[in-house]
């Protein structure tokens, strides 16, 4: 609407003036000015107020004041209408990454477990009323406001506060939702109702999160601040010293040094380079990537090193049992202890345990030790689920036993093993090669699984470098090695507890957003919430095509606005020309900004 007035009055504004009506010419421009510029001009005036006036509201509120003054009415308009399209611009393509991103997060709600007399049920976080217990199990975020009733565990306080030390909680602590649980379950009354969701978390920190920014934001962001003093004193030099020598009067001065302030403007670039990084998160986001910032598109189109973690990340996450063997317990009451204990768990192995018996009962105390399984209090005994590395940490001999995948042990005594497999994800294949064909040189996975089980999986995606065995320091400590053997930077894929640690040290962390364990989403950088490996490839992609846009128009931008500098110090541009190379060069890079946002759309391969 003040763009459709302002520019009908300036039209008009022109043509009386052609006429030769002065004074109603003058008043259609200056009702114009105030309809397009009034509100810059009150940010400029609070911006001075505040004391950082060098912005680009200031620059343009100086230039067209200053135009008018001189005389120069339908200059020092045309600058505020178009500098009010070029913001126009840049609000629509916002928008239309924001309706992405928005979109995409209406299908992932928090979720809560509540605690009904029946059992557990996973309801919306949204539904839970004030005073509900719910559980939390290890690796999950707390969804609500609550406080623990049962149980001990350690809470990452890493995404609320930024410490990630943890801290040990117990009955009568509070914890805030967000924070992760680690270690052990925990049953707790929610103290609220739900309130920032996730899903408004993750779009706050696209948004606005400042340590988030990419390296190009940043140096746009260090450039203008330097820059925009520099060229106002340039100006003011402009103004006077040709004045004072006596090379022309003060209008003429004047009137360039102000085609130098409107050329110089920054804005195309401060609007158009963080667009192109929010087109690439909205792109991507429509994808089901998930970017937590621009910070990492750059590390991920130079990453040479790519580590997969092998269940729920190459595999499927869902087991089925291939053979199992019970030692003085029967089939079911050997599954019914199992599922009991792995009740803490939402390891892929655990969740996919517990259904294979209908009577589990809750424990009355859980915990888990990532990468080897879990210790739980069933009726009074002690039962223990996990491999072989947890057997022998409780002293358990299992000499006399098959090698198995999975040991069971009630106290102290193995009753019964059991082997699980579960499928290879149909996009891993397709996924490892694509990548290759992006730039990836060294494809790793890293697990804790046995040789045997790592082996079989490796081979049929196409890998041969295979680490296997590992505890989650292992796994982190070899992610360091291989950041230090890469020349551009390492990703790391991984889908739970044990894999947090390499998620956050590793150049780009990526997580399954289904299957994944929320400390896992939360260290990463990216999350897939799909699960699909084939969308790392168009990550890369989308990150390339991104990176490559806000470099055009970094460069675009700053050689069209030298050369009409240049040429207005010297007299050879006027207001018009300069009014293009400001509002002009900004909508172009918007323009170009907004290709970023379909093409990431289009992508598929
Ligand atoms: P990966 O690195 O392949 O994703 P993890 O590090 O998550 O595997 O787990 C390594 C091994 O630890 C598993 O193969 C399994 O034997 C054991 N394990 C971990 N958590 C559990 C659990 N909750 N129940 C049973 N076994 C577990
Ligand atoms: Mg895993």
């Amino acid at each position: 609407m003040r763009i459709i007035f302002g520019a009908l009055l300036f039209v008009f504004a022109i043509i009386f003036e052609a006429l030769g009506f002065s004074l109603a010419s003058l008043i259609l421009y200056l009702v114009s000015l105030v309809i397009t510029g009034g509100k810059v001009f009150c940010d400029a005036v609070r911006g001075i107020l505040r004391r950082d006036f060098l912005d680009e509201k200031f620059l343009m509120s100086v230039a067209s004041v200053g135009a008018m003054v001189v005389g120069e009415y339908s200059e020092g308009v045309a600058v505020m209408l178009f500098f009010l399209v070029g913001e126009t611009f840049e609000r629509i393509a916002v928008r239309r990454s924001r309706r992405s991103i928005k979109a995409l997060m209406d299908f992932c709600p928090d979720e809560a477990t509540l605690i009904t007399d029946e059992g557990e049920e996973r309801v919306d976080a949204e539904d839970v009323q004030v005073g509900s217990l719910i559980m939390i199990r290890p690796g999950e975020r707390v969804p609500i406001d609550s406080v623990i009733t049962e149980g001990e565990a350690e809470i990452d306080t890493s995404s609320l506060t930024g410490e990630s030390v943890p801290v040990a909680v117990g009955v009568g602590d509070s914890i805030c939702s967000g924070v992760v649980v680690i270690g052990g379950l925990v049953k707790a009354k929610t103290l609220k109702v739900a309130g920032d969701s996730s899903a408004q978390r993750i779009l706050e920190l696209v948004e606005n999160a400042s340590e988030n920014k990419s390296k190009e934001e940043s140096f746009i962001t260090a450039f203008s601040r330097f820059y925009t003093p520099t060229v106002v004193i340039f100006a003011l030099l402009l103004a006077i010293v040709p004045w004072v020598v006596g090379l022309m009067d003060i209008a003429t001065s004047s009137y360039r040094a102000l085609i130098f302030l409107v050329v110089s403007c920054p804005c195309a670039l401060v609007i158009s380079v963080p667009m192109a990084f929010f087109g690439g998160i909205g792109g991507a986001a429509s994808k089901g990537i998930l970017f937590k910032g621009g910070y990492a598109f750059s590390k991920l189109c130079s990453a040479d090193t790519i580590c997969f973690d092998k269940t729920g990340t190459l595999t499927t996450g869902e087991f089925s049992v291939s053979s199992f063997n019970t030692y003085g317990v029967s089939k079911e009451e050997l599954f019914r202890l199992c599922a009991g204990c792995e009740y803490a768990s939402n390891h892929p192995i655990a969740k996919s345990l517990r259904r294979f018996s209908e009577d589990a009962i809750i424990p009355e105390s859980a915990y888990e030790i990532p990468g080897e399984g879990t210790v739980s209090t069933i009726e009074g005994v002690t039962v223990a689920v996990g491999n072989l590395k947890l057997m022998h940490r409780l002293g358990i001999n299992t000499d006399s036993y098959p090698s198995s995948h999975v040991y069971v042990s009630k106290e102290g005594k193995i009753i019964g093993t059991i082997d699980i497999t579960d499928e290879i994800k149909s996009t891993a294949n397709d996924a490892v090669r694509r990548l290759r064909s992006v730039g990836v040189r060294r494809v790793a996975v890293l697990s804790g699984d046995k040789e045997q089980g790592v082996k079989r999986v490796a081979s049929s995606v196409g890998v041969s470098e295979i680490y296997f065995g590992l505890t989650p320091e292992d796994k982190y400590d070899k992610l360091l090695q291989m950041k230090n053997e890469s020349a551009g930077g390492v990703m790391f894929v991984g889908d739970g507890i044990n894999d947090a640690p390499s998620l956050a040290a590793s150049d780009v962390g990526i997580a399954m957003g289904g299957v994944g364990q929320d400390s896992a989403i939360e260290a990463a950088d990216l999350v897939l919430m799909t699960d699909e490996l084939d969308k790392i490839p168009v990550a890369v992609k989308i990150a390339s095509k991104t990176i490559t846009v806000a470099k055009e128009n970094i460069v675009f931008a700053i050689g069209t606005k030298l050369l009409v500098m240049i040429l207005s110090a010297f007299g050879l541009a006027n207001m018009w020309l300069a009014v293009f190379a400001d509002v002009g060069v900004a909508v172009i890079a918007i323009l170009n900004s907004m290709r970023v946002l379909s093409y990431s759309r289009r992508t598929r391969k």
